[in-house]
C-alpha cells in the first residue's frame, strides 16, 4: 500500500454526511445545494436532448469544441482574461480532477508548493502523491488575513508552485485587490506557477468583486485558472470542470487528464456550454441569493450564542462556539460536531479538518454551509436554539 493514501481518513464530507444521515439530522456539513437551489432546468434538457441528437461516443480528450469556447469567451467577458479556446482550455471531471492532473503534471519530486491553511482536503493528498513537499501559510482568523512576511519566507529556491483558493472554502474569504498584488509580486520575484481554484468565482456577494490573480501584470503566463459546474450552475452531481491558462501548462495538465479520465460525458459538456453562454442571469444572481441566506443563518446564530466569522462569498459561514460551551470544558470541534448531530440534530463540518496538522488549526471553529432552503436554515437555527 501507499503511505500516502493508506493513512488517510474517508474525506470529513463523506463522513459527515454519513453521520447526518444515520442521525436524521439537518445536514449543514457537506456544501452542496438543495434541490430548490439547483441551476436552470434549461440546462437539464440540453442534456437529455443531446443524448438523443449527439453521439454517445468518446468526446474529444480535450472537452467538446462547444464547451471550450464557452469557457474562453466566459474567461474575457467575466475575469477580463483573453483565451484561445484550441490551445488554452481543458475540460475535466470536475475540479477535483483539473487539480489532481494539475499536481501530477506540475509537480516533481522534491518540489515546494505553497499553499493557505485552512484548505480543500484534497490538496495535500494529490500534492504529495505527485512527490512534493508542502509549504503551508497560515491565514489569520477572524479576517483570515496573510501576513506577507510569513508568506515570504514560505518561498525558497525549490518553491514551484503556489495554490490559491479564491473565494475561500471554508471561510468565504474573497482576496483583496492588495493581498493578490502581494501574493503575484512574490510569485514573478521568485519565478514559481500558480494554480488558481476559482470555483467560488461568481458566488460573491454584491459590493465585493472577485479578482482573478491571472488577469495581473506579469501573471498570465504562470496561472492556471479552475472553474467547476458544481458551483457555477449548483450542479454538484455533474461533475464537469475546467482549466484555462497559457497553452504550455494546459498542454501537460492534458498529458495527466488523458490518463486519469480520458474525457468527460459529452451531454452534461454541451448543457454546461450551453450554461455559460445564456444562463448568465443565473451565476450572476447567486452571490445576491447567497448574501439573503448568510443574513438569516447569521443572526440567529450570534443570537443562540455563536461569534461568527465575516466573509463575503461562498455559501459557506465560519463561526466560534467556544462561548456555548460549559466552564472548563476542553471539546474540540470534531467532538461538538458529533455531539451535535447526535443530541441537537444538526450536522456541521470541523474546521480543522481543513488543516494538515490538526494542532495548528483553531480548536472551537464549524463550517455552515447554507445554499439550503430559508425553511432548513430556520429548521436548523430552531433546532440548535432548543438545544443550547
Ligand atoms: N475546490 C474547492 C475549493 C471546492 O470547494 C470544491 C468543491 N467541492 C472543489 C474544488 C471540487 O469541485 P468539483 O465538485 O467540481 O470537483
Ligand atoms: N466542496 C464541498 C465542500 O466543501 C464538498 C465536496 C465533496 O464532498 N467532495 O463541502
Amino acid at each position: 500500500l501507499n503511505d500516502v493514501f493508506s493513512s488517510l481518513p474517508t474525506t470529513v464530507f463523506e463522513e459527515m454526511s454519513l453521520l447526518a444521515a444515520k442521525h436524521q439530522s439537518v445536514n449543514l456539513g457537506q456544501g452542496f445545494p438543495d434541490n430548490e437551489l439547483e441551476g436552470p432546468e434549461s440546462m437539464k434538457k440540453v442534456v437529455a436532448s443531446s443524448l438523443y441528437e449527439h453521439s454517445n461516443q468518446y468526446p474529444p480528450m480535450m472537452g467538446v469544441p462547444e464547451l471550450r469556447q464557452a469557457v474562453a469567451a466566459h474567461s474575457g467577458r467575466h475575469a477580463g482574461i483573453q483565451v484561445d479556446w484550441q490551445t488554452e482550455t481543458l475540460v475535466t471531471s470536475g475540479a477535483t480532477e483539473a487539480l489532481a492532473a494539475a499536481f501530477l503534471a506540475l509537480l516533481n519530486a522534491g518540489d515546494e508548493v505553497i499553499f493557505f491553511a485552512p484548505l480543500y482536503d484534497s490538496y495535500l493528498p494529490m500534492a504529495r502523491r505527485a512527490g512534493a513537499v508542502p509549504r503551508i501559510v497560515q491565514l489569520h482568523p477572524p479576517s483570515w488575513s496573510v501576513d506577507a512576511a510569513e508568506l515570504e519566507a514560505a518561498f525558497s529556491p525549490k518553491t514551484k508552485l503556489l495554490v490559491l483558493n479564491t473565494p475561500h472554502n471554508p471561510t468565504g474569504k474573497v482576496f483583496s485587490a492588495g493581498e493578490l498584488q502581494v501574493i503575484a509580486d512574490l510569485c514573478i520575484r521568485h519565478n514559481c506557477l500558480v494554480l488558481l481554484d476559482e470555483v467560488y468565482e461568481h458566488l460573491v456577494f454584491p459590493g465585493t468583486a472577485h479578482v482573478s490573480l491571472r488577469s495581473l501584470p506579469g501573471m498570465a503566463h504562470r496561472c492556471l485558472r479552475i472553474g467547476s459546474a458544481g458551483k457555477t450552475f449548483s450542479f454538484t452531481a455533474w461533475k464537469v470542470g475546467w482549466l484555462s491558462g497559457p497553452a504550455d501548462m494546459i498542454k501537460a495538465v492534458a498529458k495527466a487528464h488523458q490518463f486519469i479520465t480520458f474525457t468527460v460525458p459529452s451531454s452534461l459538456q454541451r448543457a454546461v456550454a450551453y450554461g455559460l453562454d445564456s444562463e448568465q442571469p443565473f451565476y450572476c444572481g447567486l452571490g445576491a441569493v447567497l448574501q439573503q441566506k448568510r443574513a438569516l443563518l447569521e443572526r440567529q446564530l450570534a443570537g443562540i450564542g455563536f461569534r461568527v466569522l465575516p466573509a463575503d462569498g461562498t455559501y459557506f459561514l465560519v463561526a466560534d462556539f467556544a462561548g456555548l460551551l460549559p466552564e472548563g470544558s476542553t471539546e474540540d470541534d470534531v467532538e461538538f460536531c458529533y455531539r451535535l448531530t447526535r443530541e441537537a440534530g444538526v450536522t456541521l463540518i470541523p474546521v480543522s479538518a481543513f488543516y494538515d496538522d490538526r494542532s495548528e488549526a483553531p480548536r472551537t471553529l464549524v463550517r455552515f454551509v447554507f445554499c439550503k432552503t430559508d425553511a432548513k436554515l430556520q429548521a436548523a437555527c430552531d433546532a440548535l436554539r432548543a438545544y443550547f
